[in-house]
């Protein structure tokens, strides 16, 4: 037989999650951090996969990795969980508290996975859009949930694309007027130096994500975590995929976690630069650069196609992401900082492209 049966209707007419991957000279479109990790972190990394059983299964829950985050962050073992790059948890977030019939407050314009998962599971969602400015319509948000009837949430803080923050005040009226479940997504937060994290002892309803994605130079390992309350993540537990988090990826994160004060130069060297970014980009006629406290810039484009001038950069060597026909980011770019050579070729390339 040369035929195969339809899969779930469900998939009919989606459009898979973009990422837009394209290999660039200066890539700046990802929210990557612009160096690998440092020399002596690389060096323990390669001498612990030299004796790695790669004939094993891993770990499947990599306690040790888990019992050295908890540290970090002043809490147990049974508050962390590893997932195969935040994308993972997300994924599970929606497997465990979403499902048919059950509904996802969101508030867009953010991380369009989020929509995705919740379209994959059957889950409603319930928008409360950002205001012009995204910044969180704060009233509209704690009014939804205190009708009772939302499951989980999710807060991106810093937010994706826009760099707003979700004030601490806001946090914690939001875990206070609901028992859903509110999921911080924090994959940005050390750009922004602040963390709901410590409420997680005080919060059963608190789950916050992170990832080493970004600050931490593993994009490329897949490694993201969650911190939440035993009893969250014993829900988590049974929806993941037992052996998700690899071998590899455990040591390397490993070494990152154990080594992470090598990172903070880089990181503050990042929020330096996003300053420079920002205002060389403002200084440029017709560019709208929003305030960011993540590791890139949104910014608007007037009176020129923001479509255009992405191919245009793209086309000088520079990568950038196109969220020009996104509901609520029209005609904006998200613009990733880079190292202070990247940007400042950025700059000169946007300027000369908006003059001519
Ligand atoms: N949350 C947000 C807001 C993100 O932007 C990303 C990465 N694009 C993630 C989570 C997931 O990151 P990762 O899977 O690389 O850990």
């Amino acid at each position: 037989m040369n035929k195969v049966r339809a899969s779930n209707p469900l998939l009919d007419g989606l459009i898979p999650y973009d990422p837009k991957y394209i290999p660039a000279r200066v890539m700046l479109s990802a929210n990557e951090n612009p160096q690998s990790i440092p020399e002596p972190v690389l060096k323990a990394v390669l001498d612990r996969l030299s004796g790695l059983d790669f004939n094993r299964y891993p770990d499947p829950l990599a306690n040790d990795l888990r019992d050295a985050i908890a540290q970090v962050e002043g809490l147990d073992r049974n508050n962390v969980l590893m997932g195969n790059g935040g994308d993972e948890l997300l994924f599970d977030l929606a497997l465990a508290w979403g499902g048919a019939g059950r509904k996802m407050l969101n508030i867009p314009p953010t991380f369009s996975v989020y929509k995705a998962n919740a379209y994959l599971t059957g889950t409603d969602v319930v928008d409360v859009p950002r205001r012009d400015d995204y910044s969180i319509d704060e009233q509209a948000v704690i009014d939804r949930l205190s009708a009772g009837d939302i499951d989980f949430a999710i807060i991106t803080s810093p937010n994706n694309p826009t760099g707003t923050v979700a004030s601490r005040d806001f946090l914690i009226r939001v875990l206070e007027c609901t028992d859903a479940l509110i999921m911080v997504d924090e994959a940005y937060c050390e750009f922004s130096r602040q963390t709901i994290a410590p409420l997680v002892h005080e919060h059963k309803n608190l789950l916050v994500l992170r990832t080493f994605s970004k600050a931490y130079s593993l994009a490329g390992a897949r490694m993201g975590y969650i911190l939440a309350d035993p009893e969250v993540i014993t829900e988590f537990v049974k929806v993941r995929q037992p052996y998700s988090v690899d071998a590899v990826s455990q040591a390397i994160a490993l070494e990152v976690v154990r080594n992470r004060d090598l990172f903070q130069d880089r990181i503050d060297r990042i929020i330096e630069q996003r300053g420079v970014l920002a205002e060389g980009l403002a200084a440029i006629e017709g560019v709208r650069v929003y305030p960011s406290d993540a590791n890139y810039l949104l910014v608007r484009l007037e009176g020129i196609d923001a479509g255009e001038v992405w191919q245009q950069l793209l086309d000088r060597g520079y990568l950038v992401r196109d969220f020009s026909r996104s509901a609520g980011l029209e005609n904006c770019l998200r613009i990733t900082v880079g190292l202070p050579e990247e940007n400042e070729g950025l700059i000169r390339a946007l300027a000369q492209i908006l003059k001519g």
